[in-house]
């Protein structure tokens, strides 16, 4: 692994920031990288990508493949014409934009992997990261949405279209007579535990919340619903939460962690017997991502990796 890999271009689509780098890996194997501001402006911002890609393979060498884990919803279809494409979203500017396009035509030939940027981060996590020698794991971003992707018999999930797990409806807890701010849904996991929700409920943003914020009670009794939804759903043998949310604030994300554990368990009550969810297994349950906030863009070096070995038939 590491520098036997080859060097690739990876580009984490967020709906905020591009983030873009040349490597092989995470850490020293990232040779170069850069952010773009999103904006409105899908064919500029491309071509500021490209263009960014041409000079750094000029420093480093040609480029194996492309990898990009992108914002949603994405058509990740190979026989659909809109392969490739940010389909739905609300983001100004952004909705039907064909991102793999620009990319196959600036680079002909070159394998171009692509999928969603929870997705591409499990993916990551699972080569570099705290799910290195799992088949089955899960993760999760909550920060300004929620989405998860997963890993299933060492696969990602894909089916109908790709998993939107930020949206499972979620129970109310006694008392709690916050709606959620989902726009869809309300009170889905997104409308409860995202950044945007955390504001809306207490009035302020999270940053300003002091620890004994009854906020941060809600917001980690609905993550342990949640997880306890997922762990019942998809089994997973780990699950990683990543995002700006688990850092949370004052709380400190020390805390955040054990809270969420303990709630977890709560929840599911003893009811599947495994040590994994037992005190201390929990504790490498639910975990933090080891590439910290690059679990992203490594995730999109890994999407590249994975479409270079598909294209030689691996
Ligand atoms: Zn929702």
């Amino acid at each position: 692994m590491g520098t036997a890999n080859p060097i690739v271009g990876a580009i984490e689509a967020g709906g905020t920031k591009f983030v873009c780098a040349v490597g092989s890996g995470p850490g020293r194997d990232m040779r170069a990288r850069a952010q773009f501001a999103t904006g409105d402006d899908p064919a500029r911002l491309m071509r500021e990508v490209i263009a960014w890609f041409e000079g750094e393979a000029r420093t480093h060498g040609p480029l194996a493949a492309i990898g990009v884990a992108s914002f949603g919803p994405v058509d990740l279809d190979p026989r659909s014409p809109t392969y490739g494409f940010i389909t739905t979203t609300p983001k100004r500017g952004w909705r039907g934009t064909d991102v793999v396009g620009p990319l196959r035509r600036a680079f002909p030939g070159l394998p171009i992997g692509f999928d969603t940027d929870v997705n591409g981060a499990a993916l990551g996590e699972g080569r570099w990261g705290a799910a290195r020698g799992l088949d089955d794991f899960i993760y999760v971003t909550v920060g300004t949405g929620i989405g998860g992707g997963g890993v299933a018999r060492g696969k990602l999930l894909h089916g109908l279209v790709h998993p939107e797990m930020g949206h499972f409806p979620m129970p109310v807890l006694d008392g709690d007579a916050f709606r959620g701010s989902c726009a869809i849904h309300g009170r889905c996991w997104e409308g409860l535990c995202a950044g945007p929700a955390i504001a809306a409920r207490a009035g302020r943003p999270a940053e300003e919340l002091a620890p004994d914020d009854p906020a941060w009670d809600y917001l980690t009794r609905y993550m342990g619903h949640a997880l306890a939804t997922l762990t019942y759903v998809l089994s997973p043998r780990r699950i990683i939460v990543g995002g700006s949310v688990r850092k949370a604030g004052q709380l400190g994300e020390a805390e955040f962690f054990a809270r969420t554990r303990r709630h977890l368990r709560a929840v599911l009550n003893g009811y599947i017997a495994s040590p994994a969810l037992e005190e201390p297994g929990i504790d490498r349950f639910v975990v933090p991502p080891e590439l910290g906030d690059d679990a992203g863009v490594c995730g999109a070096i890994a999407l590249a990796h994975d479409a270079l070995a598909a294209a030689r038939g691996g």
